[in-house]
């Protein structure tokens, strides 16, 4: 274990530059490692053949590259989700879902190793928190799912990122923030902020600083119930930031970016998915520019609850649409392999259908 050498994925462009002036080496060679870091996702330091064998040598021994480690995979039964469990420098582990469908190939990444919020229904909620992500650690799950594909999908990448992984990406907002600004960066990996969506159980202090940073990056909000007495049961942030601030929040994230929120809904049989509960979103949303996204509750081991019956799920879905809600119910995907929203937790029970490689 290498705990508090360099990652250089942990660095900003004007970092790495700082670390290689103060090598004496001139100012370009930081936009050349930048380039093997971010554009051509080098392997290791030997694959960087423009740089002088010298700093190569230097880079090996005083930085590190990649330090996230494979230790299990899955693939789920139809093909098209693979959960990747992945081990930290320090010996945490987070999990990390590629979800490949409606030619979209999308990354769910992790912010943090388990989750402090505490949401009744899912199993990273359940595992109580661990620890923050660097801002490298999440950048890196990104890279290395997108290496991944460019080495198996004929250099077709990645075309979209999720930060709904473990963790609340607002709790870890230095380093979330840090993170997606290198996705983003048009001298590196460039990735398309509107091909970006963090989610939030609704840290109302973080969504109103994330709505002051200028970006086109996508916000979800996980609301799953209507009323307070409802959502203190089910989200206990909610306790903190009851539903009135919430929506304020909301309503002053869309004004000031002009930006159509997602709120995200679990339903779950007989809890939140009745009549009431329908209505009383509708009227919390009505005038805002939003969508909502309806999934059935995906099982974890942690709670009894269970997905809403097709008929229940269609009666909500009606009643949104009846009062002019746009909705979406979203498939379930991955549940085989537990990598379905909420269902995220590392335990290495995890069965490893072919020997772990390790990421390099
Ligand atoms: S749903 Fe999200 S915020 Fe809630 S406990 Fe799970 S990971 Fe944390």
């Amino acid at each position: 274990m290498d705990v508090g050498v360099t990652s250089l994925y942990d660095l900003s462009y004007d970092e790495l530059k700082a670390l290689l002036a103060s090598w004496g080496e001139p100012a370009y060679r930081a936009s050349q490692l930048w380039n093997w870091l971010y554009k051509r996702l080098a392997p290791d330091f030997d694959a960087m053949t423009d740089l002088p064998a010298q700093l190569r040598q230097r880079l090996a021994a005083e930085t590190r590259l990649y330090r996230l480690r494979l230790v299990a995979e899955q693939q789920s039964s139809d093909g098209e989700t693979r959960k990747l469990l992945l081990a930290l420098p320090d010996g945490q582990m987070i999990e990390s879902v590629l979800m490949g469908y409606s030619r979209r190939r999308t990354a769910c990444i992790s912010t943090q190793a388990g989750c402090g919020m505490g949401c009744v229904f899912c199993a990273t909620g359940q595992m109580g928190l661990l620890r923050n992500l660097s801002s490298g650690e999440i950048v890196e799950q990104v890279l290395y799912l997108e290496r991944e594909l460019r080495t198996s999908e004929r250099e077709r990448g990645l075309t979209n990122i999720v930060f709904m992984g473990m963790g609340e990406p607002l709790a870890n907002y230095a380093a979330t923030l840090a993170a997606l600004r290198r996705l983003m960066d048009p001298t590196g990996f460039n990735f398309g902020a509107r091909r970006i969506t963090i989610s939030t159980v609704g840290l109302v202090p973080a969504i109103e600083r994330f709505s002051r940073e200028g970006l086109q990056v996508g916000l979800a909000v996980s609301l799953h119930a209507a009323t307070d007495a409802l959502r203190n049961q089910i989200v206990p942030i909610n306790r903190r930031y009851p539903l009135a601030r919430l929506m304020a929040v909301c309503r002053d994230y869309v004004a000031r970016t002009g930006r159509r929120l997602t709120f995200e809904w679990a339903l779950i049989q007989g809890v939140n998915d009745g009549p009431e509960q329908a209505e009383a979103l509708a009227r919390l949303v009505t005038g805002l520019l939003c969508h909502v996204n309806v999934i059935p509750l995906n099982p974890t081991r942690g709670y009894p609850g269970s997905p809403s019956t097709r008929e229940r799920v269609a009666a909500f879905r009606a009643i949104l649409e009846r009062a002019g809600v746009p909705c979406t119910v979203r498939v379930r995907r991955g549940i085989d392999i537990e990598a379905g929203c909420g269902q995220l937790r590392t335990e290495v029970e995890m069965q490893v259908s072919s020997p772990a490689p390790a990421a390099t």
